[in-house]
Formats: structure tokens, C-alpha cells, sequence
């Protein structure tokens, strides 16, 4: 019943020493692909890619794991995440506290904050399906889970609890994982959009309206200009479009986060990537509307539709079953269009 998720574990580091004035300080905070996200001098944390030479003359030379080689003022120095080089005299490390926000081994990212001076732990769902929530009682209490309106509808309507209690009863070998479960919706719902600080991390938590499921997440960190786009696309993967989704509302939330001007895209499944995953997601939809609104002029039913449509360009994606759904959502787009 579990899904495998696909989170690559981003660590984020925050300086909180302040740099010596004439050093070249560089921390780096986070690796992804051939990317390094750097703070150098204490400054915004900022994204550079290999090759590339920030102002302040820090050169990324290689990227490789969890570590990064730079040339800083002509030496070379490798860090791994969460360490910093201070290079002026000599070289030594800086001891800067650190907050990690690493995805634990269920695909989590966990971080504390503060409510009247009382320690919380947020969880915060991306949408309400039942291999996303079902494992709340593992964390809450004490963590408050926040999940977009309509979640906790979505989750009681659904029926998850009926259905684990009978899962359990089917598998016993599940009885263990499932001690102590109970169905807990979410304790905070939004709407629109959500602030969240915790110390000096903000995220954005912004509905997206119509995309994977009634209530769907996207999490946008400003600072580090990381998003979380969650379900609403995937790498080379089909989507999975639902009866009462519609391909106008994807490409819509497409649209918003692109605006956002994320420098890291993670998308539900597959590897983190920058906004070519959105272009790919739009290049697929545009060819399949087109593909679609043509049979139709050719005066094709939708089963003759479904029969003859080929999309040999996306040969390589997966999760072809989704293609029937993906086929009714384009029909229903381009007969509603007229
Ligand atoms: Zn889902």
C-alpha cells in the first residue's frame, strides 16, 4: 500500500554568526544536481552552478553527493553540507549553529517551531490521500499537521479509516504498523495561502487548485528559492487526472509557480530538477490538447479517440495507465472550449 516517495533530502542551513569582515566565508547549505547553495559572508543563501563564479570570486569546481570542491581567493577547499571555510590567513572552520532540514526515512521534512513559547513540530500534508496521511497518528500528537481546505472533507469522505481497519484485518502482518492508528485530519486548514516561520526558514504553503486531488500543496521556500511542487507534476510520468480535475486548472497552477521564479523544482516523483520539468508538463499538454482537438474535428468519439491517439514522444514516461484519463480530460477541455 505504500508508495514509494521520491524526496531527495535537501539540507538547508542557516548562519547565525555574522562573518568576519574581510573574509571570504562561504557555507555551503545544499546540493542539488550540479548545483551548490551557498552563503557566502554571512549574505543570502544563492544558488550556483558548476563553473560558475559569484561575485565575491567563490568558484564552484565540482559537485559530488552531499560535498562540494570551491576555489576561494585561489585554494581549493571541499566542504560537505552544514560546513562553512573562513578563508583569510588561513582556512578553519567557522563552528556556525546550523538547522538541517533533512526528509527522515519515511520521506519527511520536520522542522520545530515555536507557539507561546511552547516546542511544536508542524507536518504539513501536500494533499489528502490516503498513502500521505494515513501515518499522522505516528506523529501527532505532539505534531500539528496543516493541510489546504477541504483535506480532512476529502480524508473522512474517502472513508481512509474503514478501509486501514480492513487492511489490517487482511494483512496481519501489517497489525504492528497500524498500533495505536486512529484517522486524524488536519488540525489547521488553509486557505489560498499560508505563512509558516520557524526561526529564520519561511515557507509558503499555496493551494493549487484542481491538480492531483481536493486539496493540494505546493511549498515554496522565498529564501532559498526551492519549491516543492508536489503532485502537481511529475517527471516524465504521466499524470494521474482525475474525473474532476480539468487540464486547464493544471496548467494554471503550472503558471503560478513558474512565477514564483523557483530555482529548484522538486515535483511529486522523480528526481529535483529547475522549471524544464514544467516545461516539459506543458509541452505534453499543449501536444495532447492539439492531438485531441483535431480527432474531434475530424468528428472522432471519444472510444475512437482513445483507440487511435498516439503519443510517441512520450514514449519514455511512465505511469502509461493514466493515459485513458489524460485522453477524457483533453476531450473534456476542447468540447467545453467550444
Ligand atoms: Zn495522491
Amino acid at each position: 500500500m505504500k508508495k514509494a516517495l521520491h524526496h531527495t533530502a535537501i539540507a538547508l542551513l542557516l548562519l547565525s554568526t555574522p562573518a568576519c569582515a574581510h573574509a571570504a566565508e562561504v557555507n555551503l547549505n545544499g546540493v542539488v544536481g550540479n548545483r551548490a547553495l551557498v552563503v557566502i559572508d554571512g549574505g543570502k543563501p544563492r544558488w550556483i552552478a558548476v563553473g560558475e563564479n559569484s561575485p565575491e570570486g567563490v568558484k564552484l569546481m565540482s559537485v559530488s553527493g552531499d560535498s562540494a570542491v570551491f576555489e576561494i581567493a585561489g585554494r581549493r577547499e571541499t566542504l560537505t553540507m552544514g560546513q562553512g571555510a573562513r578563508v583569510s590567513a588561513g582556512s578553519a572552520s567557522t563552528g556556525a549553529r546550523t538547522v538541517i532540514l533533512t526528509a527522515d526515512a519515511r520521506g519527511h521534512f520536520f522542522s520545530a517551531g515555536a507557539i507561546n513559547g511552547g516546542s511544536v513540530r508542524f507536518l504539513i500534508d501536500t494533499e489528502p490521500h490516503a498513502d500521505h496521511t494515513t501515518g499522522h497518528f505516528v506523529f501527532s500528537p505532539p505534531a500539528v499537521i496543516i493541510a489546504a481546505a477541504g483535506a480532512g472533507e476529502a480524508m473522512k469522505r474517502e472513508g481512509h479509516e474503514a478501509r486501514n481497519r480492513k487492511r489490517m484485518l487482511d494483512n496481519p502482518t501489517m497489525v504492528d504498523e497500524f498500533k495505536g492508528y486512529r484517522m486524524i485530519t488536519p488540525h489547521i486548514e488553509y486557505q489560498q495561502k499560508m505563512n509558516l516561520s520557524l526561526g529564520q526558514r519561511s515557507f509558503e504553503l499555496i493551494y493549487l487548485k484542481g491538480v492531483h486531488s481536493e486539496a493540494d500543496t505546493a511549498v515554496w521556500l522565498p529564501r532559498e528559492r526551492v519549491l516543492f511542487a508536489t503532485a502537481a507534476v511529475g517527471v516524465k510520468r504521466f499524470p494521474n487526472i482525475r474525473p474532476f480535475l480539468t487540464i486547464p486548472d493544471i496548467l494554471a497552477s503550472i503558471k503560478l509557480m513558474r512565477a514564483l521564479n523557483p530555482e529548484i523544482v522538486i515535483a511529486g516523483h522523480g528526481e529535483p530538477g529547475t522549471t524544464t520539468i514544467f516545461d516539459d508538463m506543458e509541452g505534453y499538454c499543449a501536444l495532447l490538447l492539439e492531438r485531441v482537438g483535431q480527432m474531434v474535428r475530424e468528428g472522432k468519439s471519444l472510444e475512437q479517440i482513445k483507440v487511435g491517439l498516439r503519443m510517441p514522444e512520450y514514449d519514455d514516461w511512465k505511469a502509461k495507465d493514466r493515459l485513458p484519463s489524460n485522453v477524457d480530460a483533453a476531450y473534456r477541455a476542447v468540447t467545453a472550449a467550444k
